[in-house]
């Protein structure tokens, strides 16, 4: 008896348990919105303006804090900042703890000067003291000092692994591009299924107008006969066409391949390994980059290629990026986030000491109404946008995956040291970069539709995240 009025008890509070936990949602989403590609600029980078924010290591900088909106100084306040090094990094200076150091603005500037040691994130949080020594946070404001080899270079977003409907997505190939802008992508490669020439028709409709989107050739390639899918960016040609045009000479070269091969693991079909390794050189042969795309991709919950292939293909390093992070529908979700799983075998992998380039895409079929597109991305730390400068820095392993899961915050995964830098862009960087490419991005699908009169807002945006860039890095000062 008693237990069933428990029961009734439970049951009753059931609908307001429910509805405590919609109001939480609820008021959780009423908070300032994320930006398209699942990021959020902060309050203090809003109200503020931090010139630089990214400087070299080991070295005395001033740090312009400048308040657009707000007055500052006040009469009858005082200013002070407080200083925290996030890496706790300070063998020189001898930092201790955050104490309180003057500061007087001058014209709604707070100018501060500082030896920004080691490679790290750096805090400065600025306080408005009153007559009756009350205290109000004016802003905290985060830096981010870089040793000269990452100091040179700068970060670009893209996505390499995108599907139009020229095989089974959802829009034209000019529209994804666009879409790719509106996101807040700085380079995209189209990779449809067997179909090179898609990425030709994205980057052609974009031709020589102005839009500071890099668009490349790309495709996605099926091999008859194997499971394994590769994603090719950057290539001069086309690798379906290469096949399809002689399937006998492919055939040859990589039964070659095969004859040559002593042994093999246990499990691993050698025909498959054979024309994996054919498919990843000529790949490699025209200029491209060769990625092993989405390894423990499980359709109907069962490994799409071996597990013993998958292993292998990873002990040799056969290709040249290994596709970290997939993106995929969310309510789709087969039970085993795969991602999950490739970052894991990576870890392992990289402990044994293997070399593993890394790339994060969204593999996305549909730029609206998608989980995948925009949350899914690579971050390549490159002298340029240029094709073989990318290629050379991921191959190189100075690139990084990202996910931004909805309302989660975003994550990177790849070295350390790149991943502690790209957290820090995707906080104090990457939001107002996002929010300049959005208006390039919407324009460019306005374009893609037959509206012409917009180039000449597009020729308006050209260079606005140059510009934003000369403010975030210090100048060179040696
Ligand atoms: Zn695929
Ligand atoms: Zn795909």
């Amino acid at each position: 008896m008693k237990k069933f009025n428990r029961c009734v008890l439970i049951l009753g509070l059931l609908p307001a348990m429910f509805f405590l936990l919609i109001s939480f949602n609820l008021a959780q989403s009423l908070k300032t919105p994320a930006l398209p590609g699942g990021l959020k600029a902060y309050r203090g980078d809003r109200y503020f303006q931090v010139i630089p924010r990214i400087v070299p290591a080991d070295s005395a900088i001033t740090v312009r804090i400048i308040s657009p909106f707000e007055k500052f100084p006040k009469p009858g306040y005082r200013y002070r900042f407080r200083y925290t090094p996030v890496g706790r990094y300070a063998l020189q200076t001898g930092w201790k703890e955050a104490v309180a150091e003057e500061s007087i603005p001058e014209d709604n500037v707070f100018e501060i000067t500082r030896y920004f040691e080691g490679e790290q994130e750096h805090i400065i949080r600025i306080e408005e003291v009153d007559s009756e020594n009350r205290v109000r946070q004016v802003g905290t404001f985060h830096l981010y000092s870089l040793k000269p080899d990452l100091f040179a270079l700068r970060p670009y977003k893209g996505d390499f692994h995108l599907h139009s409907f020229r095989s089974d997505g959802h829009e034209s190939p000019a529209y994804v591009a666009g879409a790719c802008r509106r996101i807040g992508l700085d380079f995209a490669a189209l990779t449809d299924h067997s179909n090179y020439a898609a990425s030709l028709e994205a980057i052609n409709a974009f031709k020589d107008l102005p839009v500071d989107l890099r668009l490349f050739p790309g495709e996605e390639i099926h091999p008859p006969e194997n499971p394994v899918h590769f994603v090719s960016f950057g290539a001069r040609e086309s690798i379906t066409d290469l096949i399809q045009r002689d399937e006998i000479a492919y055939r040859k070269e990589v039964q070659a391949i095969m004859d040559k091969l002593k042994s093999v693991s246990g499990g691993v079909d050698k025909y498959q390994y054979a024309s994996s390794v054919w498919t990843f050189q000529k790949i490699r042969e025209k200029g491209g980059l060769g990625i092993f795309a989405h390894p423990y991709w499980r359709p109907g919950n069962a490994n799409f290629i071996s597990y013993a292939l998958v292993d292998y293909i990873i002990e040799k390093r056969i290709f040249d990026a290994l596709e970290l992070i997939s993106g995929f529908g969310w309510s789709e979700l087969q039970e085993v986030d795969v991602n999950n799983l490739q970052v894991n075998k990576y870890l392992e992998a990289r402990a044994r000491g293997l070399k593993l380039p890394v790339v994060g895409v969204s593999d996305s079929h549909g730029c609206e109404d998608s989980d995948q597109f925009g949350r899914y991305y690579t971050i390549v730390f490159s002298p340029t946008l240029e094709l073989k400068d990318l290629i050379d820095s991921i191959k190189n392993e100075r690139s990084v995956a990202v996910e931004t899961p909805g309302g989660e915050l975003p994550r990177a995964y790849g070295p350390f040291r790149l991943v502690n830098y790209a957290h820090f862009l995707l906080r104090y960087v990457f939001p107002l970069h996002d929010e300049m490419c959005f208006e390039e991005g919407r324009l460019m699908i306005e374009y893609a539709g037959g509206n012409q009169s917009v180039l000449e807002r597009l020729q308006l945006l050209q260079g606005q995240v140059r510009k934003y860039y000369e403010t975030v890095w210090a100048k060179e000062t040696k």
